[in-house]
């Protein structure tokens, strides 16, 4: 598992360096929009822990921090309307992934139909 770099850009957001669009936050998680959404709704939940990515989250995460993170999700998606016609949550993870930014992070998008899970161009 990469070591976790403390100056990546959602650790400056969580210590109030760049300013954010929160959406939710409790005392584990932090929620804010996307700075280039892809979807009419696009939503960034993270850990206040460091954890890398969704795997390391999993494994190192304590229970109180990944329940809060799902609860989290149900909340969020409710509060923006998204339940009845549904969303997609991504975690990419890693090169193969396509992760840029090395603090875990699930998107919410929706608002619109989301199209193919995976493309192939
Ligand atoms: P990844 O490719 O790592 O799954 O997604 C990173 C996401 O973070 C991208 O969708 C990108 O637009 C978003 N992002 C990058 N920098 C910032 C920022 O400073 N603020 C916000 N709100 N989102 C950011």
């Amino acid at each position: 598992m990469p070591i976790y770099d403390n100056q990546n850009i959602f650790a400056k957001i969580l210590r109030g360096e760049i300013p954010n669009n929160t959406v939710y936050e409790d005392d584990y998680v932090l929620a804010f929009r996307d700075i280039a959404p892809q979807a009419p709704v696009h939503i960034l939940v993270i850990p206040k822990g460091a954890y890398v990515s969704i795997d390391d989250f999993g494994a190192k995460g304590s229970p109180d921090e990944v329940s809060a993170f799902y609860k989290a999700i149900a909340t969020i998606t409710a509060q923006e309307g998204l339940t009845d016609a549904g969303f997609r949550c991504i975690a990419n993870t890693g090169d193969h992934g396509g992760q840029e930014v090395p603090h875990f992070h699930m998107h919410i998008l929706g608002g619109e139909p989301v199209g193919p899970m995976v493309s192939k161009s």
